[in-house]
């Protein structure tokens, strides 16, 4: 057996440096059946208790390897919703590949199970003509799902093949949360995800789009109209460092950057006219995966030179490693241990350089990472014409702030049970980063999939933890 993943083909980072088509490119038949190979079919299967949603990773997987593709996509759809998508951008090193057997032995890797997921979901959009019955609506009573991202979606689709008319409510005027409006089009291009969102319409689920649930309908509604409830309105509330001169011109949040980039359109430049200003020297403040997304989006858009500025080390960066050797090939450049203290800007208001000190790092601090500490006199200026802060995202608060009686926790969050997503209003649940802080996209999917269970159990009165 092979100790080795079954390399998947990507752009050249010379080509993919200047257009948003996918990076990585996907496996052949032939490799997706070489790299199925390399699964041991544990009958443990550590694998799955890595994954939120336990899909049967080492029953899609031989099915796969003994060419049976769509029985092997019906046991991916069966347990996943949205399997494209979470082969695409799903963090399988630290979750279900983390704990491969085969990833255990000496000089190994795991199997490249994201990467056979992502091929069986491919693969079934090209060959398989989906025959979905539409089973919403089949019980009378009425679910209404705030919020369109993968929590959202699904809770949707669970609670619509259980027989439920279920009612999505999105803010925007596409569905997908972050999948559409924050990761960009060379990560997860948008048909991808309007792929596997038109399934679950045709389970049957109604999506209301445009519409902010707190202001274009009441919540008074809502709690009147269903006979439950699902929040799943993420974190999107973009954080500033709040320095001086964060008012500049040319200062963003990597939330707004990205929402321009991927919901108007900006990524399809010259075709459409996207009112976007790329600076030539971009800094993006912060090392998660958004920090990434905006900076190779910059590059993408023309900038000549995009800095990542993280005040800790590679070490402690919480973007997928993956993207991070993916923007290094690119040609971003790190300034680990850097904190910028100050914008500066020109006469007319825009930003022309940013003022860093260096930092240290000391013993942890509260997130069990090292503290890092300013070092006296090590000041300096860096020349950037644009900045994008990505240092992390709040919840989004316009329905929290007219929901009665609904609880949060002391960052602002939802306070929901972890196991059944219910929440301190009878009848209503929530999930995904609106309850955890921002998460993962199959964190988001595991708390939709449960809370749709539970919901089931309170509609048919099998449990109910609001009676006193
Ligand atoms: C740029 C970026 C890159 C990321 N990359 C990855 C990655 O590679 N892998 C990964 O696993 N995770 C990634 N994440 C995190 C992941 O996307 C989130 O954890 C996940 O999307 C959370 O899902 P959710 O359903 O809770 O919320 P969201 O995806 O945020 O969806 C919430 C939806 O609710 C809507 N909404 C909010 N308020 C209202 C209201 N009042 N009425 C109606 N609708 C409302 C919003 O418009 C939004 O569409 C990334 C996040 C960002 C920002
Ligand atoms: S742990 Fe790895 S080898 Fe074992 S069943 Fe899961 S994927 Fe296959």
């Amino acid at each position: 057996m092979k100790n080795r993943k079954t390399p998947m083909k990507e752009q050249s980072p010379e080509s993919r440096r200047r257009n948003f088509e996918e990076v990585a490119l996907g496996y052949t038949l032939e490799e997706a059946l070489e790299e199925a190979q390399r699964c041991l079919q544990c009958p443990t299967h550590p694998c799955v208790s890595g994954c939120p949603v336990e899909i049967d990773i080492p029953g899609f997987i031989r099915k796969l390897r003994d060419g049976k593709l769509e029985e092997s996509y019906r046991i991916l759809k069966s347990y996943n919703n949205l399997p494209a998508v979470c082969g695409r951008v799903c963090p399988q090193e630290v979750q279900c590949e983390s704990r491969c057997v085969v990833g255990k032995m000496k000089d190994s890797e795991p199997v490249a199970i994201g990467r056979l997921e992502r091929f069986v979901a491919d693969w079934a959009a090209e060959n398989l003509e989906e025959d979905v019955k539409p089973l919403a609506g089949s019980k009378k009573e009425k679910v209404a799902v705030v919020g369109s991202g993968p929590a959202g979606l699904t809770a949707a689709a669970d609670l619509a093949k259980m027989g439920y008319h279920v009612d999505i409510f999105e803010a925007f005027h596409k569905p997908g949360g972050v999948l559409v409006y924050g990761i960009p089009e060379f990560r997860l291009p948008k048909r991808i995800v309007e792929r596997e969102v038109s399934y679950i319409r045709k389970l049957g689920v109604n999506f209301h789009l445009n519409t902010v649930v707190g202001k274009t309908v009441k919540v008074k509604e809502l709690l009147s109209e269903y006979d439950a409830v699902f929040i799943g309105t993420g974190a999107g509330t973009p954080k500033f460092m709040g320095i001086p001169g964060t008012n500049l011109n040319g200062v963003y949040s990597a939330n707004e950057f990205l929402t321009r980039v991927n919901l108007m359109k900006a990524y399809l430049f010259p075709e459409y006219d996207t009112p976007i200003r790329v600076g030539k020297k971009v800094a993006v403040i912060g090392a998660g995966n958004t920090a990434m997304d905006a900076a190779r989006s910059a590059l993408r858009l023309g900038a000549e030179k995009v800095y990542i500025v993280y005040r800790r080390t590679e070490r402690e960066m919480p973007a997928r490693r993956e993207e991070y050797h993916h923007a290094l090939e690119e040609g971003i450049e790190f300034l680990w241990l850097t904190l910028p203290i100050r914008y500066i800007g020109d006469a007319n208001g825009n930003v022309e350089a940013m003022e860093c000190v260096r930092m240290e790092l000391k013993e942890a601090d509260g997130s069990g990472r090292p503290r890092p500490v300013p070092i006296e006199g090590s000041n300096f200026v860096l020349e950037v014409d644009m900045v994008i802060e990505a240092i992390g995202q709040g919840p989004n608060r316009v329905l929290l702030s007219e929901f009665p009686g609904l609880e949060l926790n002391e960052r602002g969050y939802i306070k929901a049970d972890e196991d059944t997503g219910a929440t301190s209003v009878k009848g209503v649940f929530a999930g995904g980063d609106i309850v955890t802080g921002a998460a993962t996209v199959i964190k988001a999917m595991g708390a939709g999939k449960k809370a749709a269970q539970f919901i089931h159990s309170y509609l048919t009165g099998e449990w109910n933890p609001w009676q006193k």
